[in-house]
Parts: C-alpha cells; structure tokens; sequence
C-alpha cells in the first residue's frame, strides 16, 4: 500500500476570494462541474466514503423539476468536531460548495441540517448567509440555503434519519432503495453532502481536479481534517494528507506511550500499537471520518469499549431487532465477562453476535457496533476479562 507520511495541508480553510471561485463555477457547465469532481476522486468526508462525482451524475440525472442540496452538519461521532470549525471559520466556503453541488444536479435549494448542540452558531451563520445570498444572486445563482436543526440524536445524522427530521417526523432511517439521489428530502432527488465534502468540492473548482490528485494515494485522494483528542499533547484540528500510517501519526501526536488509536469514533476501528506500521490511515486502511482518539497506557480498554457500547444501545433507535436487541446484549454481555458472572469463551459468542449485527441491522449504526467491538475484544482481550 501506498504510504505518503505526514504531511500538512492548507486547503479548507485556505483565505480565497469565494467571489471569484463561484463566478468560476458560474461560467462552468454542469458536466464541467461534475467531470472535475469525479475526476478528482474526491469520497465523501463524513465517513462512508462514496465518491461525490458520482452521488451528483445520479443527482443530475434524475428527470424532476424539484432537487435538493443537504449539507450534513449533524457531526455526532464521538471524537468529531472539525464541521463544528469548518462553519465557524468558513461557513461561506460550505454555502459555496452547495450552491456549486446545486448547480451540477439542477437543485435551486439547499439545506443545511446543522447538530442541535451547535445552535449557538446560528446568529453568526444567519448573518454570514444573508450576505452571501446577496452574493450569488449578484452573480447569477438562483438558489437559496435554510437551516434547519438536529435536537441531539446521534441517529439523524444518517442520511435518511436525517431527512425524515427535516420533514418534521422521527428520525428514524428509511428502507433503501429508494437512495437519496432518486428519492430524498421530501421525496424529491436529493445530493446529501458532509460539510467538509462540500467545501473540499469547491476548492477543487478553485485549483481544479489535477492539483487536488497530487495529495493522498489511489483510494485515498486529497487531504482532511483530522479532529485529534485524547492522550495528546496537541489535541485540535489539523488537515493532513491521506495515506499516512498509523505510526506516522502517532509519532507526531502521540504523549510517547500511547497504546491505541481509535479511528474514526465509536464507529470506527481500534488500532493496537502492534499495528500502527502497517496500518494506512484512508480508504484503503482504516478510514475516518475525521475522529482520532488517542489513548496510552493509563487507559482501561474495558472502560473505553464499555463507553461505546453504552453509546450505541443509547442511540439506537430501536427501529430494528439486530441492533435493538443486540447493542444491549453485547454490552451486557462484556459486563458479565468482566465481573466473572459469564466464561472468558463467551466473549466468541458476542463476536459473533457483531457479525450479525452487520449483516443483519438496517442502518449504519447497527451495521458499524461490530466495528469498535471486534477492534477493541480482538486486540486487548485480556483488559476485557481481567
Ligand atoms: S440499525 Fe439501529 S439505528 Fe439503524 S434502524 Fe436499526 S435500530 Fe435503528
């Protein structure tokens, strides 16, 4: 696998002139603007990773009068606060990626599903958009953007889930198909795009396609931004080049004795320090959608594990029986091991119930438990017993 080291990069919050960008993207067709993207290879940076140019050709596709734009800023993995940062320093640069996502699909709306515990953001977001509508409209766009906001359940920031709350009813995550790009918000097509995806789109308008496949490697184009927490000593945001190793990025963050990496929140995957050299931190390796937890050798894995599970059985939404059922079964059943009450063996047997639960659970959320569970129960089994 391609290792491209630690490298720091300067492009979502780069200064640029959004005027000029977005004139740019005026005078481009909307081929022009979804060839561009596509041939970036840019993936989706909320975490699941599909190539953006390809949600927009489907978008664009579709033959109704009506589409939407969503930008999902419902950051709620644990460990996640770069969107959070993103719209407090460019929240102009995330209203340009929409209004040039609205352009390639045919879309004269756009919504952004903002997290309910960053509602104090709203009064400097409102002003910021009503002199950026002022802006486009300058130019020539007709579009418009709204907010609408989460009220703290971690479930409506699956896509579906999400729209169903736009609409006003419980989030709760849809049957697919339909996908979004054929039925999405209020039933109409819909690109539903991460904060950070929309500005990355817009820079890649402004430097174009070719400047933006020098950084990452095959799977992994470009760079993101990295929210770093936990046993470190420089905890924050930083935007680095994909395709770097686990150790790489320990050697540069890490307190000296870190012992695991979570990647990519309670969803993602725990590294052990034995696999930090042959661990790519991308689409290849272990992707994220920007959490990096840190952890040394204070840290009990039991009591991280534990956490994540205690999570989960929270924030299911209980629609379906695999993770309903089996968020609290594995977390119970981690309890009993611990406390001698069940055999070390039974711990197989919740390992299986993970393998279940992703082929079984009807969203994302049951389908990722298995994720940090069999991470965490395969690499420190003897925290977990003992
Ligand atoms: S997997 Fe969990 S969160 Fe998703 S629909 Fe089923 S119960 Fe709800």
């Amino acid at each position: 696998m391609e290792n491209k080291g630690l490298n720091k990069v300067d492009l979502i919050f780069e200064k640029i002139d959004n005027r000029e960008v977005l004139n740019k993207a005026f005078k481009m067709s909307r081929e022009e603007i979804i060839q561009e993207v596509l041939e970036s290879g840019l993936k989706g940076r909320g975490g699941a990773g599909f190539p953006t140019g390809l949600k927009w050709k489907y978008t664009a596709a579709e033959k109704s009068p009506d589409k939407y734009v969503v930008c999902n800023a419902d950051e709620g993995e644990p460990g996640t606060f770069k969107d959070r940062e993103i719209l407090e320093r460019v929240s102009n640069k995330v209203h340009g990626g929409m209004v040039i996502a609205g352009k390639a699909i045919g879309a004269k709306k756009g919504i952004v599903y903002l997290r309910g515990e960053y509602r104090y953001l709203l009064p400097k977001l409102m002003i910021e958009l009503e002199a950026f509508h002022k802006m486009i409209r300058e130019i020539g766009f007709d579009f418009s953007i709204e907010y609408r906001m989460g009220s703290g359940a971690y479930i409506c920031g699956e896509e579906s889930a999400l729209f169903e709350s736009i609409e006003g009813k419980r989030g709760e995550p849809r049957n697919k198909p339909p996908y979004p790009t054929v039925s999405g918000v209020f039933e109409k097509p819909t690109s539903i795009n991460n904060v950070e995806t929309l500005v990355t789109a817009m820079m890649i308008v402004n430097h174009g396609s070719k400047n933006f496949t020098q950084y990452g490697t095959k799977d992994s184009r470009g760079s993101k931004v990295f929210s770093i927490s936990g046993d470190t000593p420089t905890p924050g945001i930083f935007e680095l080049e994909l395709g770097m190793t686990v150790l790489q990025f320990v050697n540069e963050f890490g307190d000296g004795d870190t012992k695991a990496v979570q990647v990519g929140g309670a969803s993602g995957f725990c590294v052990p320090r034995k696999k930090f050299a042959e661990t790519i931190i991308g689409f290849e390796g272990v992707p994220t959608g920007g959490s990096m937890k840190l952890f040394n050798s204070s840290r009990s894995m039991y009591n991280v594990l534990h956490n994540y599970l205690d999570f989960f059985a929270e924030e299911s939404c209980g629609q379906c029986t695999p993770c309903r059922v089996g968020c609290q079964q594995l977390l119970k059943g981690v309890e009993k091991v611990k406390k001698g009450e069940a055999k070390s063996t039974y711990l197989t047997e919740l390992m299986k119930l993970a393998d279940t639960m992703k082929i079984a659970a009807k969203c994302g959320l049951g389908q990722s438990v298995g994720n940090a569970f069999k991470s965490i129960v395969g690499n420190f089994k003897e925290e977990i017993i003992y």
